[in-house]
């Protein structure tokens, strides 16, 4: 009876070890990164143990205390490394959307690698096959097919989701410097963690008058700002899916939100996102709030990255004539509510007016197929809706 109970507790024993070796060497897989990458979807609890340290890391403020300082060095860190997982790991590595020299960008993969959201390699293999299969079953992070705590959190515990497939990202992969910086992907945020340790020594010793020191400013600076940092990230998986408006027809549910774009940077814009990945704005139009497009555009003066590629006036075009379409039907159903609103004796007048004075200007859809999209006002709406027929008192 012995030996049955040995055998079965032996490749428990062996995946465990294999998955403390891969807490420092990512690409560490006796068995095979592709075996590994076939198995069904199982939370691999021995190497996610640095990712649960990561959480419990932030009880450490019940000992350390905060301080004005260490609060803002943490949302100062939360937004900067947002932009390195925005403007770096996504919209330079996943979709080179613009250019810099192999030294820039080994720079960029190292400020990228203190998001601690693994290599930049990893990070790009998994977003172009998210691209590749949306909301399809092989999709890792579908809120759709998988639901939302996985397609948030659970996709990453995955044992078969922890191999980077260098054979897909073969454009990343030739670079050595890289591919040892995705291996070793705990290097640079042991190193990150480890210089915030040493400045809050520093400036206990020579500015006490701020209040911190090494592990608050650890606690402060690395978990608490890296655990808001990856939940900030994972709703873009999570809810950029679920949550908000559909301009683009795309053959996935990616939607367009304000509140997601401010969480992240402009990363909420995923529907345009899913519609034209190659430019490096999300935010298509002047009024999409897109902070990493700006900073990318500031950068770009400087010489350090060049060949922003713009959206193009074909994808312009088709947003502005999506969004006339949407506003016309919002009109339409706006309209029905009026006539069963108590201010039904109210709204037929000045629809009747608006109607009337439509009437008057030709050719409306003219501005749309040139420029970029333009809201129509309710004068413009009413004419399209009912051209012909008269005005409802
Ligand atoms: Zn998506
Ligand atoms: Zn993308």
């Amino acid at each position: 009876m012995a030996a049955p109970a040995q055998t079965n507790r032996r490749p428990i024993l062996r995946r465990a070890l294999t998955a403390m070796v891969q807490w420092i060497d990512s690409d560490y897989c006796p068995e095979g990164a592709e075996k590994m990458r076939q198995e069904p979807d199982r939370v691999d609890w021995v190497r996610v143990l640095p990712f649960v340290f990561l959480h419990l890391g932030c009880l450490g403020v019940i000992w350390t205390g905060a301080s004005a300082f260490a609060v803002w060095t943490a949302v100062a860190l939360y937004f900067i490394r947002m932009f390195a997982v925005t403007g770096v790991h996504h919209r330079y590595f996943s979709h080179k959307t613009y250019s810099t020299s192999r030294f820039g960008q080994f720079l960029l993969a190292v400020f990228a690698a203190t998001a601690v959201q693994r290599g930049s390699l990893w990070w790009a293999y998994h977003h172009r096959h998210h691209h590749q299969h949306s909301d399809e079953p092989e999709d890792a992070h579908s809120p759709h097919v998988h639901g939302f705590w996985w397609s948030h959190i659970g996709w990453i515990t995955s044992r078969r989701n922890f191999p980077t497939d260098y054979s897909t990202i073969k454009d990343l992969a030739k670079y050595p410097e890289l591919v040892w910086l995705n291996r070793f992907d705990m290097v640079v945020p042991t190193l990150f963690a480890l210089a915030l340790f040493g400045l809050g020594a520093w400036l206990e010793s020579f500015a006490p008058q701020l209040g911190t020191n090494s592990w608050q400013l650890l606690v402060w600076g690395f978990f608490i700002s890296t655990t808001f940092l990856f939940h900030g990230t994972g709703c873009i998986n999570s809810m950029a899916h679920l949550m908000g408006r559909r301009r683009f027809q795309t053959g996935d549910d990616s939607r367009n939100s304000a509140i997601l774009a401010v969480i992240t940077l402009g990363e909420g814009w995923h529907n345009n996102h899913h519609r034209f990945q190659s430019c490096t704005r999300n935010g298509f139009y002047w009024w999409e709030f897109d902070p990493t497009y700006y900073g990318l555009k500031l950068l770009s003066f400087t010489g350090f990255i060049r060949g922003l590629k713009p959206v193009p006036q074909s994808i312009l075009a088709e947003g502005a004539h999506a969004d006339h379409h949407a506003s016309v039907a919002a009109a339409q159903t706006a309209s029905v509510a009026h006539a069963q609103s108590s201010l039904r004796r109210v709204v037929p007048t000045a629809a009747a007016i608006a109607v009337a004075t439509a009437t008057a200007s030709p050719a409306l859809p003219v501005h749309k197929q040139n420029g970029p999209a333009v809201h129509k006002d309710v004068t413009e709406l009413a004419h399209e809706l009912n051209p012909k027929q008269p005005p409802m008192i």
